[in-house]
């Protein structure tokens, strides 16, 4: 496995599964050696496991991004084993679907502690690593429901607003030291949350396949879609390009509030 990223150390969270491994898979496959991370330390291991039978580079760890021990342990092992790193994807998020009044303060913070401090920690814990090598990229997986707003999705959505925010006053804040910073909010991709939110009717009766068929791409996306707008936005080949939203979502209408 070599190509773009070869010589890159590379952290995704929320890498056991969906967008994140996928991500991980990709982001190996151009070369990068990289570190799994995901709050199922078993999950972590089994995606490093699949990258190293395919010929390339990883490591699984189980980290809790609400927890700064956590994180650092993680970042430290990684360190430990290639030196700086200079890639970070965040990709670790959790939904809620509730009625706007029936969400209480433990569950507002819970979603926004994962989304969005979660983000937060993760780039604190990479960025001087990136700082002192002068080159760094950073990933963070939002969600389309931020653009356009969702029904039921008020916390969610809303923590996925502030990684949008984030994003782009980072990129400004880091981009003197050879940092993109972009978001990427995906639009409806089949992952284990898809499928979950799915299977208990958040996505409308109709299920997966109406979805697809008023997605104006006519399919539902998969994570090797996102896997690719990230591997691009990690290359040098997209070093003019930071602060930026770039949805990857088949032309769904991200002001509308159908999901
Ligand atoms: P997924 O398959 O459920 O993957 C999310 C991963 O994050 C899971 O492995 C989960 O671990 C992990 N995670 C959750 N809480 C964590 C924590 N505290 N620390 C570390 N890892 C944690 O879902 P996905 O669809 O790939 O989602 C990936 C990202 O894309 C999320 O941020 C999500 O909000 C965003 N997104 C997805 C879509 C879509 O259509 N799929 C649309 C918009 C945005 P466990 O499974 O052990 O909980």
């Amino acid at each position: 496995m070599s190509g773009s990223l070869d010589g890159r150390v590379a952290v995704v969270t929320g890498g056991g599964s969906g967008i994140g491994r996928a991500c991980a898979l990709r982001l190996a496959a151009d070369g990068a050696k990289v570190g799994v991370f995901d709050l199922d330390g078993e999950s972590a291991r089994a995606v490093a496991d699949e990258i190293t039978a395919a010929g390339g580079t990883a490591h699984g760890v189980g980290v809790d991004v609400t927890s700064r021990e956590q994180i650092n342990q993680g970042v430290g092992e990684i360190r430990g084993l290639w030196g700086p790193i200079t890639i970070l994807v965040n990709s670790a998020g959790r939904e809620l679907f509730k009625r706007f009044l029936d969400i209480t303060d433990e569950l507002w913070n819970a979603v926004h502690d994962v989304n969005l401090a979660g983000t937060f920690r993760c780039c604190q814990a990479v960025a001087p690593d990136m700082i002192e090598a002068g080159w760094g990229r950073i990933v963070n997986i939002s969600s389309s429901s931020a653009q356009g707003g969702q029904p039921f999705m008020t916390a969610y959505a809303a923590s996925k607003g502030g990684v949008i925010t984030f994003t782009k006053s980072l990129a400004l804040e880091l981009g003197p030291n050879g940092i993109t910073v972009n978001t990427i909010p995906p639009g409806f991709i089949i992952t284990p949350m898809t499928e979950r939110n799915a299977a208990k009717g958040y996505l409308g009766a109709d299920g997966l396949d109406a979805v697809a068929a008023r997605t104006p791409v006519r399919r539902a996306g998969q994570p090797e879609d996102i896997a690719a707008a990230c591997s691009f936005l990690c290359s040098d080949e997209a070093g003019y390009i930071t602060g930026q939203i770039i949805g990857v979502n088949g032309g769904r209408n991200t002001t509308s509030a159908v999901f």
